[in-house]
Parts: structure tokens; sequence; C-alpha cells
């Protein structure tokens, strides 16, 4: 039987039921609350994409509903997240493909900005393995370290391809206004990746709705960034905001128009991008159904989809017209000069 070791240093099995020392203690606490069934873990890694994604999709009847569930039995709390992220991965990558068709493949720029769009269909598919598998205890640590790499690396590339726009293929740029944004992912990434190595996973692992959310199907489990946290939102936030370095290049190089436009719309990107943020980390919707009873049916969930639209995958849905402003700004940038 093969097994397989994972960044955080657990193995496991890949095709038999094998329950962690974590996903026991989270089970334990959930089946004392729950109908001696936790709907949140999944104990057989293999089936985490089925049971996450599909499984109430073809064999639910309301025959095997829990009454008070807000995603049923065979709903999982993290489905709308995972497809609010593996649609956009979809068309992110058909655009990829379209893009040298419609828009032309002549200069670096539209290289570049076309291994950017990619880069974001990488990052939405890489998010969306990270949400089906942060029910899976043992892979969860390490899935959430390659979804922060990801977005690290599409953040880079996105603001490099702006800087080949914005200088018309890299027009007396120095070395350092590429390297920049790439050394700020590298340190990230690698930083972070060590930190997951030593720093062990039953430190970081934080749970949501021990309550009356283990009934709900609202309880989770995710793995925070503690004291580093603060270092995490500075580094990604520098990558972020590293577009605004070279607005004095695009005013300089391009014509007002497209320069203006394209501050606008990256503008926009980012904007988005820190508003759907705060909304995640503040209007938590699942708080506001408990404190006021409206439990069942309601706006956010569907006991036939089995999911629950949470501001988490509002927030996926904001980043994603984030990414399609700052895309449409670049590539107004480029043809104007093409
Ligand atoms: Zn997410």
């Amino acid at each position: 039987m093969k097994s397989k070791k994972t960044f955080d240093g657990i193995s496991f099995k890949w095709s038999e039921i094998q329950l962690s020392k974590q996903a026991s203690s989270i089970n334990s606490k959930c089946v004392d609350l729950v109908n001696k069934e936790n709907l949140y873990v999944i104990e057989i890694p293999t089936r985490a994409y089925w049971s996450v994604m599909f499984r109430g999709c073809c064999s639910f009847t309301s025959a095997n509903q829990d009454d008070k569930s807000l995603i049923g039995r065979r709903g999982h709390l993290e489905r709308a997240n995972a497809w609010t992220h593996f649609i956009p991965c979809i068309l992110f990558m058909i655009c990829s493909f379209v893009r040298p068709f419609v828009l032309g493949a002549s200069t670096v720029s539209d290289h570049m900005s076309n291994v950017s769009i990619v880069l974001t269909a990488a990052t939405f598919a890489v998010s969306t393995v990270y949400h089906v598998y942060s029910a899976v205890p043992s892979a969860a640590p390490a899935t959430r370290t390659l979804d922060h790499a990801s977005i690290a690396i599409s953040l880079c590339c996105a603001t490099i391809a702006d800087l080949s726009m914005a200088t018309k293929d890299f027009q007396n740029v120095s070395f350092q206004a590429w390297l920049d944004p790439m050394v700020g992912a590298l340190v990230l990434i690698v930083y972070f990746g060590v930190r997951r190595l030593f720093v062990p996973e039953n430190e970081t692992k934080q749970e949501s709705y021990t309550g009356e959310g283990c009934t709900l199907g609202l309880y989770r489990v995710f793995h925070s960034d503690l004291e580093h946290a603060s270092l995490r939102a500075a580094g990604s936030a520098a990558l972020t905001l590293n577009w605004i370095l070279i607005i004095p290049s695009a005013f300089s190089m391009l014509d007002a128009d497209p320069a203006v436009i394209w501050v606008i719309g990256a503008s926009i990107g980012t904007l988005l991008l820190i508003c759907g943020i705060i909304l995640d980390n503040t209007g938590v919707v699942d708080d506001i159904l408990m404190r006021d009873q409206r439990i069942g049916p309601c706006f956010c969930n569907s006991k036939a989809l089995g999911c629950v639209f949470n501001t988490h995958a509002l927030w996926h849905v904001i980043a994603v017209a984030g990414a399609v402003s700052s895309i449409f700004a670049r590539e107004y940038g480029i043809a104007s000069w093409k």
C-alpha cells in the first residue's frame, strides 16, 4: 500500500481509511454535538474531490436529509468555496488559449500577459485543491502552503506583465524593477514553506463553529499563520501594490488615455481585493445566521446543491472580478502601443 509524505511531515495512506490523531480529536468534538456524524472532516483522502464537489448532486433524496443542517447530509461547507475557484479556473484557462488569436502574440508584453493569465488560472486550480483538501486533516497544512505560494507567484507575474506593458517591452528597464517582485514572492514562499516544516500542525490548527455549527454543517478547520500573520499580510500587500511603482513609467511611456485607464483598472482590481479580504474577515454570514436564529433554508444555502454560499465564497467571486479588471486594464495598455 503506497503511503505519501506531506510537507507537514505526516504520512497517510491514500487508499484506505486512516484517521490521524488530529482527525480523531476533531471528530470527537463534533461527535459529541452532532448526530454521531462529522459533516466536514473527510476520512478517506481519495474521496475528497467527490465528497466536497459532487457528493450531493446525483443521489440526493429528501429522505436522508438532516432537517437542521444547512447543507444536507450529502453537502459540504467547502463546496461553494471549491466551485467558485474551479469555474474561474476553467474560464481563465480558455481565455489564455483564445487570447493569442484575438489580441495577438507579437510582443513580449503579449506573452507576459498571457503567462499571467495562465498563472491566474493555475492559482485558481491550486486554490480549488486547497479547499477540497482543507477537509482532509493530514493534507490541509501542505495544500494551504501551496495555495499561498501560487498566489505569490501569480501576483509577481502580474506585476512584471504590467511593467512590460508600461515600458513597451521593458525599454530602459533596470533589472531591479523585475527582480524586486520576484525576490518578494520568493522570500514569502521560502519563509512560510520552512515555517510549515517546523511548526507542528496542531499549533496552527483552528476550528470554527464547534457548537451549533456542527449540527448545521458550518463546522470547519483551518490553519492559521498565528504570530506570522502580519508578515503574511504585509508581504501580500507589498506584492499586490507593487504596480503603483510603475505608474511614473506608464505616464512617461504611454499616451495619457491608456495610462489613465490602466491606473483606474489596476486600482479597481486592488480595491476589490482589499474589500473582499475585509469582508471575508469581518462579515461572517454564518455567524449572522446563527445569531438571528434563521437556521434553515435561506438565500445563501441550498440543501439540494449541498452548499452554503458564505462570505469566503463571495470573496472568491470578488477576487475574480478584481483579476478581470487588472487584466483588462493591462490589455488596453498593450493594445494602445502595439
Ligand atoms: Zn478560499
